[in-house]
This record gives C-alpha cells, structure tokens and sequence, in this order.
C-alpha cells in the first residue's frame, strides 16, 4: 500500500487529494496543527481513514518527527496561509509559513529521505499569484514571476527552493503552478465562496447584500476536484518537473456574480451589492489565464468541470447548507 503525508489536511485542496488518495488505495497521513484543531475534529467523520500527525511548518523538528513517523512514498505540501487579503497584514507569518515552510519540509524530507531504491517524492503548492503583474498572457512555464503581494512573494521563494533543491540535491521535487481552483470545501473567506454561500443566503432570506471589493480582476478558474488528480500524476513520471494547471479560460469577479445570481433567478444583482475600498487589494492582479498545454500532454491533465458548472454546484452545495442550518 503506498503511503501519502499531506500537509494543508484541513484545507480544500487537502481533503480532495485525502480523498482522492484514498481512493487509490493509498494510506493517508494527515498533517495537523494546533493541540486541538478544530476544522480537523469537524472532518475526522468524513475522512476516518487518515491518520492525523501532529506537526507546524513553523517547527522543523515537528516536521522531521512526522515524516519519520508516516514514512511516506509522496509527500504533498499543501500548507500554507493562503489568503492573499491576510498576507498584506501577517506578511512576516506568511513568508515563515507560505515561503520558509517550504525550506523546512524539504530539509525534512532529506532527512528522512525514505529507502534508497525509493526516494520520499515531493510536491509544492506554487501558485498562479506569482505571475501577479502579468508579462505575457497566457502565463506558462517559462513566464517570469512578478508577484503582487507578499503570498505571492512566499510563494516565488518556494517554487525557487524546490528548483534548487532538485538541482541541488536530486530530490524527486515538482511544483504544480495552481490557477484559482474552487469547489464547495473553498473557505468562506475566498471571493468565489464568498460570493456562492452569501446568494444562498439572500435567497433564502437570511442576507440582504454582499460586501464586495474590486469587481473587475479576472481569475482563471477550476474545480479543486480535477486539480488534486494533477498533483498526483506529476507525482508518477520518471522525471520531477514543473508544470501549470488551468483551464485556459478567464472571468472576471463581475461575471461570477452573474453566474451565481442567475442560479436563484435574479437577473439585475445590483441592489444586493455593495463596494467597499476596505475589500481592495493595495496592490491587485488583474488578469490571470493559463497555458496548461505541457499538463495536458505530458501528464494526459484536463480539467473536466468548467466555469459555469463550478458556480452551479457552489451555489447548490450552499443552498443545501444554509437551508439545514435554518431548519435546525
Ligand atoms: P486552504 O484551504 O487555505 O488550506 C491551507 C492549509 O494550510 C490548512 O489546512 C491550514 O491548516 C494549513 N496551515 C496553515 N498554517 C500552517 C502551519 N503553520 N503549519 C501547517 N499547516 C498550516 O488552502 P487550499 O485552497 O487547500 O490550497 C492548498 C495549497 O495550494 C496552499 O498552499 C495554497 O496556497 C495553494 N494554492 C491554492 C490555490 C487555490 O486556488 N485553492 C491556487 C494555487 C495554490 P489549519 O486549517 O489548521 O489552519
């Protein structure tokens, strides 16, 4: 049974690749902060198979300690403050967890190594937020990075300190260049969510507005769901790369709200939205669009759930929520 060790477990991303490694066959090992983390207690009845080990990406030796105790064929490093809005306020927090994180779990990783005819695999959560201000549309592989805000800053660190450590020492080490992936399991803090559950609510009477900031920055946008399966295959080549994941298609803020609202029926969403400069980014990313062609061939990557389908199934997922919350 090959064995998994995920850090981020209690994230989106963490419980789709949970899933989907379990799926496989695979024994999963769950990384946990905190001595009582709650968003780990609410999934523990969903996700009985992983095993939780406790361990910070601030904390080395945690570290050290958890992949010695999982011994894992693949290690994914999903962790991370992942909120760009947080970011420009905690911007030392998340260089040490989103960028020198990163360092930590490599050094752990060769430290432990796993068997010699099987080397520990490694995978890197990059992000489509370190092309920022955008040199070239579409963005690919070789498009350089100009992040815009101090995640996408970690972030770059990251994805250098994997190269390097490829180069360097010969890890098995890939970076998956994530465009924006949504689903029903994104945090309530995130724009596409936001946006999803706050429709529910005021079809259901429960919200009057939304309070929304910039409504013009346009995001390639996926499913969690089909990006996990593209963590995975990079994973599974003979060679470690580095490679982007997107659907090749943009939309901006206003067009999700659009969406979402025409899945209750309303047609004019103005009166239910309002602009506050305080949901403004000091410095934003106006357009994101990825090439995804080197996934699509070499790993046989591509996405199946598209823009239109997403928003439906977030706006359902959240009506079904909200409606078994006001009925309790
Ligand atoms: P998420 O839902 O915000 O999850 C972040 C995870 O990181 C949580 O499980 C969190 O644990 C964990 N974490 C935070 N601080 C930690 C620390 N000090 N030590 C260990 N774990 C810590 O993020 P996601 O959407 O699943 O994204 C997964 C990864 O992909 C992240 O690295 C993100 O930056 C990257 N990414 C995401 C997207 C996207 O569109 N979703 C796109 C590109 C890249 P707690 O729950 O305990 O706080």
């Amino acid at each position: 049974m090959p064995r998994a060790f995920i850090t981020g477990i209690t994230g989106q991303d963490g419980q789709h690749l949970a899933e989907f490694l379990h799926a496989k066959g695979y024994e999963v090992f769950g990384m946990v902060k905190g001595q009582n983390n709650p968003k780990f207690t609410a999934m523990r009845d969903e996700f009985p198979y992983v095993e939780p080990v406790p361990g910070d990406l601030a904390d080395l030796p945690s570290l050290v300690k958890a992949l010695d105790f999982a011994q894992p064929d693949e290690v994914y490093n999903l962790g991370a403050i992942s909120f760009v809005a947080l970011s420009f306020n905690q911007a030392e927090l998340t260089a040490n967890i989103t960028g020198l994180g990163v360092l930590r779990m490599l050094e752990a990783v060769r430290m432990v190594g796993g068997a010699q005819h099987n080397p520990i695999r490694f995978y890197q959560a990059s992000s489509s937020e370190m092309f920022g201000k955008v040199r070239e549309t579409p963005q690919t592989e070789r498009t350089p990075f100009h992040p815009r805000s101090p995640y996408g800053c970690a972030k770059v660190f990251g994805h250098d300190i994997v190269v390097n450590y490829r180069e360097s020492y010969g890890l098995y080490a890939c970076s998956g260049i994530l465009f924006n992936h949504e689903g029903p399991r994104r945090g309530l803090e995130f724009v596409t969510r936001k946006v999803t559950n706050s429709v529910a609510r005021i079809k259901l009477g429960l919200q009057q507005e939304i309070v929304m900031g910039d409504l013009e920055p346009q995001r390639d946008w996926g499913y969690a769901g089909d990006y996990v399966r593209a963590m995975w295959l990079m994973l599974q080549q003979d060679q470690p790369d580095d490679y982007v994941v997107a659907t090749g298609e943009t939309h901006s803020i206003r067009e999700l709200l659009d969406r979402a609202f025409a899945e209750i029926g309303v047609d004019d969403w103005a009166p239910y939205v309002r602009q506050d400069p305080k949901f403004f980014r000091p410095a934003e990313v106006d357009l994101l669009i990825g090439d995804s062609s080197k996934a699509r061939e070499r790993l046989g990557w591509k996405p199946e759930v598209d823009f239109p389908a997403l928003v439906k199934m977030m706006v359902a997922h959240d009506l079904e929520v909200e409606a078994a919350r006001l009925n309790r």
